[in-house]
């Protein structure tokens, strides 16, 4: 029997479109190892079942036998109150902003899985995550690394990552054995932040705050800016009152004067 009592058990790893069998495998392998047990696969070329995946899996196999594959990152995501996408790049709009090392990231990342689930999302062998994937994300996990050769094997990054959530649970243990800690803190799942964002976009669309070419950078930038808050579900009501009430008063002023 294999059971993590730990909130490592609340960190899921997602692989995204993973093209070689072994890499699913060896994924399995190294959750196993650092006590991870919730693997979901977005849309993999490569199957779980195949030879190569159960061989690297080894002691594994129980974490790769009982992975979800999901159609759509966001079927993935709908139960997680934080979710940071990984990758070897770091420069442009979508990644310079929110991206931080392993080891700055993963302890914020263990924090909210204290008391919501959360998740660390890995892309595709070939090209990674695209930019619409990472903008699901509210922050970014990259690996330093040699900038002459900056992208690790996937299951390597994994690795990596895994080995850090798991540190930040054992210092998580010592510090439970002297200070007190703060209470957990409940954040909106991301299926109620996503309905959320989408109604302040239209909202903010509907004001002219929101136009053209700068309307996807700016509502990143804003995605994040609320992200990193990790709003509560009340908080996510609140902003969805405001957005609906936003599209409302816009409609109201569009109407003709006169009709009711
Ligand atoms: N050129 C791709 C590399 C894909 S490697 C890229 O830029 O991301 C497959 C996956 O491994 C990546 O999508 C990412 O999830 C992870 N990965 C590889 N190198 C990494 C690094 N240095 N830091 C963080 N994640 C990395």
């Amino acid at each position: 029997m294999w059971y993590n009592s730990h909130m490592l058990a609340n960190c899921r790893v997602v692989l995204v479109c993973t093209h070689y069998a072994g890499n699913l495998g060896a994924t399995a392998r190294v959750m196993r190892n650092f006590g991870l047990s919730d693997l979901v696969l977005v849309a993999p070329y490569a199957r779980a079942s195949d030879l190569e995946a159960r061989r690297m899996a080894t002691h594994g196999l129980c974490v790769l036998d009982s992975a979800r594959v999901v159609p759509d990152l966001s079927d993935a995501l709908a139960d997680c109150a934080l979710a940071f996408g990984t990758s070897a790049l770091t420069a442009g709009v979508w990644r310079s902003g929110t991206v931080g090392s392993a080891a700055e990231k993963l302890p914020d990342l263990y924090r909210a899985a204290e008391s919501n689930r959360v998740a660390l999302v890995f892309g595709p062998e070939p090209h990674g995550l695209s930019n619409e994937e990472l903008g699901r994300c509210h922050g970014q996990v990259h690996i330093p690394v040699d900038p002459e050769y900056g992208s690790l094997n996937l299951a390597q990054a994994v690795a990596i990552c895994c080995y850090e959530l798991r540190r930040a649970w054992s210092r998580s243990q010592n510090d439970a054995r002297g200070v007190p800690n703060e209470p957990p803190r409940a954040v909106a799942p991301m299926r109620d932040q996503e309905r959320m964002f989408e109604d302040l976009r239209e909202a903010l669309a509907s004001i002219g705050y929101l136009f053209g070419d700068r309307a996807d950078s700016l509502m990143h930038a804003l995605r994040h800016l609320i992200g990193r808050a990790q709003p509560s579900p009340q908080e996510v009501k609140l902003l969805h009152g405001l957005a609906r009430q936003t599209l409302w008063a816009a409609g109201q002023m569009r109407k003709p004067e006169g009709t009711a």
